[in-house]
């Protein structure tokens, strides 16, 4: 794939239909380059609680079937490695749906207050000991997917309940202005710092790459959250201060300002 046409010709119009040949080429190439990132961070990723599970089946077998103890310490990592697999899993499988065209976008007129008010509603039922508050400066009605929308601000929200602790505060906040509609999840937790920032939105991602560091994640949220603010035709700004709190603000057109042909079922 990495060779190319020359363009040094004296037809303006073949010279032009190389350049467009060359870049076809270049974006395929690095399309494939990405396709097989991913596929090997995916393995590595799925390698990682397999080999975890098989270490705590050989111990049931050496010393669990007299050690109630450890019989106990088995069986409550298998299944937290198994619940891990199978998170990761459902997002391996919505990304590659999503790469593949074959995710169904249903758009609708939707109420981003009402949304953002049921994970608000959901959050408090949790009762998780971080203070929530929700402030709705405007209604605000985008065309969008209910359940893809309502997933992208609970990616928010579980992140922003893994990274801060007890007692601090998690802000949900919906508002507009002529042309666009905001709805963003901030918290006053570990924040972010610079360096990683630009990064959190890749595929496999992590801050603190080690998982037993006790905060458990895929690194794949980010990039489901972006995948479906982009097939909304929207993007995600992020703001954060290491140690002060992190904010991300999800961004759409206001309902009024997005055609309304053609928007009720996309398939993307
Ligand atoms: P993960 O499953 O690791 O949470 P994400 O793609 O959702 O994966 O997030 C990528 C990384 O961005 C996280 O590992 C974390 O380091 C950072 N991050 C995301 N949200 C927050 C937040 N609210 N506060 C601090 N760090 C965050």
């Amino acid at each position: 794939l990495s060779q190319r046409i020359n363009t040094d010709g004296p037809d303006d119009e073949m010279k032009e239909l190389t350049v467009t040949f060359n870049s076809m080429i270049d974006r395929l190439e690095s399309s494939f380059q990405r396709q097989n990132q991913f596929i090997s961070d995916a393995s590595h990723e799925l390698r990682t609680p397999i080999s975890v599970i098989q270490g705590y089946a050989n111990l049931i077998n050496r010393w669990g079937k007299s050690d109630p103890d450890i019989l106990q310490e088995a069986i409550d990592s298998i299944l937290s490695e198994t619940e891990h697999m199978s998170a990761l899993i459902r997002k391996l499988l919505f990304l590659a749906k999503g790469d593949q065209n074959r995710m169904l976008v249903q758009k609708k007129l939707v109420s981003l207050n009402e949304i953002a008010g049921e994970v608000v509603k959901e959050l408090e039922v949790l009762e998780v000991n971080r203070k929530i508050v929700f402030e709705e400066k405007d209604k605000a009605e985008i065309w969008g997917d209910p359940d893809l929308i309502k997933q992208l601000l609970w990616i928010h929200a579980e992140n922003a309940l893994k990274y801060t602790k007890d007692g601090d505060l998690i802000t949900l906040r919906v508002w507009k202005d002529k042309k666009n509609a905001f709805v963003s999840v901030g918290d006053n937790g570990a924040g972010i710092s610079k360096v990683h920032l630009s990064k959190i939105f890749d595929r496999f991602y992590r801050v603190d790459q080690s998982r037993n560091k006790g905060i458990s994640g895929t690194g794949l949220g980010l990039s489901i959250a972006k995948w479906i603010a982009d097939s909304h035709f929207g993007h995600i700004l992020v703001e954060s201060t290491e140690g002060e709190g992190t904010t991300f603000t999800n961004v759409f057109a206001l309902s009024g300002k997005m055609k309304k042909e053609g928007e009720e079922s996309r398939k993307f």
